[in-house]
């Protein structure tokens, strides 16, 4: 099975998932996106209001200032993979509960697994708690370090620095550091660049994956 199919196929699930209680306020599942030979994963929290009606992640306020990141570290969004830790949108944007973030978990292992990435970003503290349990964001951030066969790098999640100006300093920086960090993964990992689609091949892939089914 090629990633793209597997990518595919866990999309479906996900749609159609009554696994936890947050199927029941959704309006479009989140199920994440980018090319499925990433090299860099971005995971946040869960669907906004946006996010929820359009069924794509990072599309309000916080995705555009995550677009501007990656803008400003030399990225584009798409070459990187972006997803949440619970794909539907928590009513009026609570927090996620332990039973919604361990009922989603195999989603994200599974996306994890296939696009097998270099780097895993978290975004905020319930993503980085899913991979790098018992440490404070505020001493961490922005440190690559390396869990199993990859590098997390934990930041803090882009609505939080639109709220408190204090952090955004932090998390510009975080963000700048992402290339050099990226080259280290490369080397330590003994992986080299993937070659980049553009832009006209990543659209074509689409209707592809979707008419799989
Ligand atoms: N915040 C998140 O954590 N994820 C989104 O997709 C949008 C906002
Ligand atoms: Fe299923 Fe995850 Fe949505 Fe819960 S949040 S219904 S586990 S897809």
């Amino acid at each position: 099975m090629t990633v793209e199919t597997n990518l595919a196929r866990i999309a479906k699930e996900v749609s159609a998932c009554t696994k936890c209680a947050l199927h029941e306020s959704r309006k479009k599942a989140v199920v994440g996106e980018g090319p499925a030979d990433a090299e860099i994963m971005f995971i946040g929290e869960g669907p906004g209001f946006h996010e929820d009606e359009q069924g794509r992640p990072f599309v309000g306020a916080s995705g555009k200032f995550l677009d501007q990141l990656l803008a400003q570290a030399g990225l584009e969004r798409m070459h990187v993979f972006i997803a949440n830790v619970v794909k539907c949108r928590p009513p009026g944007n609570r927090d996620p509960k332990p039973e919604e973030l361990d009922a989603c978990d195999e989603f994200l292992e599974a996306q994890i697994k296939a696009i097998n990435p270099s780097i895993i970003v978290t975004l905020g503290r319930f993503s980085m708690g899913r991979f790098i349990p018992g440490v404070k964001i505020t001493s961490v951030h922005g440190q690559m370090r390396q869990v199993g066969e990859r590098f997390m790098i934990p930041m803090f999640h882009p609505a939080a620095a639109l709220h408190q100006s204090a952090l955004k300093p932090s998390i510009l920086a975080d963000f700048a550091n992402l290339p050099d960090q990226l080259e280290e993964a490369r080397k330590v990992l003994g992986r080299t660049a993937r070659p980049k689609k553009e832009k006209a091949a990543l659209q074509e892939d689409k209707p592809r994956q979707l008419s799989l089914f």
